[in-house]
């Protein structure tokens, strides 16, 4: 059997990782494009001995140029955690425009299905909840989370132009606050700060008052809808996400309960133009994809809590004895 190739930008990074497993076992040939930025050579080293993959280092802002046939460009690659969009602001803004003009480029050229990596930031701060697709957003453009809104927005927009112009087989997902294994310790993002201070016994930080909210899905489910997408006739955004939605003050509340660590909870300030709410509107991808995140809250985290648990236990009994 010919297996179809995938390039996949990002591919060693949280989501891109677990898309390079699960296409694997689909069936593809993987060719991993990273520049590890803020992915890792951790996330993917178990699949160096796979004939079906291929890891290149690269900065997918800079030209892409291959020479193999390819069926499908997965565009994944941005740094995505606050922390880090703040820490690289020009490098998001390149990656989210130059880089997806780049892999436009490559699909165009191999006639070959692209799909954007989309975020739900491209509603900003909503003032429509739950958020559907045709919702147009509210963003501060210049405020600190600006350069990946914008970036994303662009992206959008430049694959939209691709679609109609170059006639390219184009589909936009737009994940929602995702988490599982595989998140970095030091990510920055709610989950993965909220279990490591947990695990060591710190206060758990919550920003503001705890009343915003936000709906996490298990990256598996994520996942599943990306790979449903990816085979549909899908061309508009389309909405990826859990619909249960939480303050971070119950979620806070539930990491101390699963882990039943003894940390306090302590109330930081609110960064700059963080959303007041989040949560998708699912009923196109539920009524076309037949699409259903089946992963609740507590069983997702208890998945993740016991990964942090078994592969970062060095990183946890180091900060534990500091
Ligand atoms: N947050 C928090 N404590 C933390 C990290 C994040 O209270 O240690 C809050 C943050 O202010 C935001 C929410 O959790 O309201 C989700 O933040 P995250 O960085 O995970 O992603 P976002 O959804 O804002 O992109």
């Amino acid at each position: 059997m010919v297996r179809k190739r995938v390039v996949l930008t990002g591919g060693a990074g949280f989501i891109g990782s677990h898309l390079c497993e699960r296409l694997i076992k689909e069936d593809f040939k993987v060719i991993c494009l990273d520049n590890l930025i803020t992915g890792s050579l951790k996330n993917i080293r178990h699949l160096f001995k796979n004939s079906n993959f291929i890891f290149i280092e690269h900065d997918v802002s800079k030209y892409i140029r291959l020479r193999d046939k390819v069926n499908y460009v997965l565009h994944f690659a941005s740094p995505a955690s606050p922390e880090d969009y703040l820490k690289f602001p020009i490098q998001t803004l390149k990656v989210g425009s130059l880089g997806t003009h780049n892999a436009l480029g490559l699909a165009k050229e191999k006639r070959a299905v692209f799909m954007l990596a989309s975020t739900s930031e491209v509603y900003g701060d909503p003032l429509v909840h739950p958020q559907p697709e045709n919702y147009w957003g509210n963003v501060n453009p210049v405020g600190v989370r600006g350069c990946y809104d914008e970036a994303k927005r662009f992206a959008e927009a430049i694959t939209m132009a691709y679609c109609r112009v170059h006639k390219v087989d184009t589909k936009i997902v737009r994940i929602f606050n995702t988490y599982g294994p595989r998140m970095r310790l030091h990510d920055g993002r709610v989950v993965p700060n909220f279990i490591f201070q947990a695990l060591t016994n710190k206060p758990l930080t919550v920003y503001g008052r705890g009343n915003q909210t936000r709906s996490f899905c298990y990256i598996d489910d994520l996942i599943e809808g990306i790979l449903r997408l990816m085979r549909s006739g899908i061309k508009e955004p389309l909405n990826l996400g859990n619909q249960h939605e939480f303050t971070i003050l119950q979620l806070a509340k539930l990491i101390v309960r699963l882990t039943g660590t003894k940390s306090k909870i302590v109330f930081k300030s609110l960064p700059q133009d963080d959303p007041r709410q989040r949560k998708p509107d699912i009923t196109r991808a539920a009524r076309i994809l037949k699409w259903q995140p089946k992963i609740g809250l507590e069983e997702g985290l208890c998945n993740t809590i016991g990964w942090f648990k078994a592969f970062e236990k060095k990183a946890l009994s180091l900060t534990h004895s500091i």
